[in-house]
């Protein structure tokens, strides 16, 4: 505690003064520890549970094809999926729609999904003025494809992250998912 003379030698000397003068020199050669953003981005690791896209084939056609698995495991139920019988009783996918804002960003979607038709981009900057805005429906979670997965970073993100090469993923039993699930036993 300083005395009162003190305080005023203090004030008389400038000596406050000086020790943030001195304390503002010092930070001043010092590494920055805040960003310039949205100038200066933080690098996204690999493997980023960003927003959503739906994967096409190498013919570019919509990998999904209606399971609804990925809706069931969701745990926040923000996948809707419509679908209808089409040719050979297969499937055909009217709409399949995430509503982003519900989403926890999991990930189990893409974990469940035997078919590698879903998979979660390292874009996370999306802001809109209304919730429609970030209701993904089929088309833009195609485009997000498009925008996010170009090139082999689909391949990549597949193998590295969502299917590690020991695992057998031609069919569903080497899903994470189903790990510990005896072959016909219901869930
Ligand atoms: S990341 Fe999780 S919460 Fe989000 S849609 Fe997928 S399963 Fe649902
Ligand atoms: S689990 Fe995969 S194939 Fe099945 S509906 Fe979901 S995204 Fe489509």
């Amino acid at each position: 505690m300083r005395t009162g003379f003190e305080k005023i030698l203090r004030k008389v000397l400038f000596i406050d003064i000086a020790e943030g003068m001195l304390l503002t020199f010092r930070t001043m050669f010092r590494h920055a520890v805040t960003r310039r953003y949205p100038k200066v981005k933080r690098p996204v690791k690999f493997g980023y549970r960003g927003l959503h896209a739906l994967a096409k084939d190498e013919n570019g056609k919509m990998k999904c094809v209606g399971c609804g698995l990925c809706s069931s495991y969701c745990p926040s139920k923000c996948i809707y999926i419509y679908t209808r019988d089409g040719e050979d009783h297969n499937k055909v996918v009217d709409r399949y729609e995430i509503e982003v804002l519900r989403c926890v960003y999991c990930g189990f979607c893409v974990e469940a999904c035997p078919f590698g038709a879903i998979a979660m981009s390292e874009h996370y900057e999306y802001s809109g003025y209304c919730r429609d805005d970030f209701y993904m429906t089929k088309e833009k979670l195609l485009e997000n494809w498009n925008k996010y997965f170009s090139g082999d970073k689909a391949e990549k993100y597949f193998e590295k992250i969502w299917r590690p090469k020991k695992d057998d993923f031609s069919g569903y039993e080497g899903q994470a998912v189903f790990k510990g699930i005896k072959k016909g036993e219901g869930k």
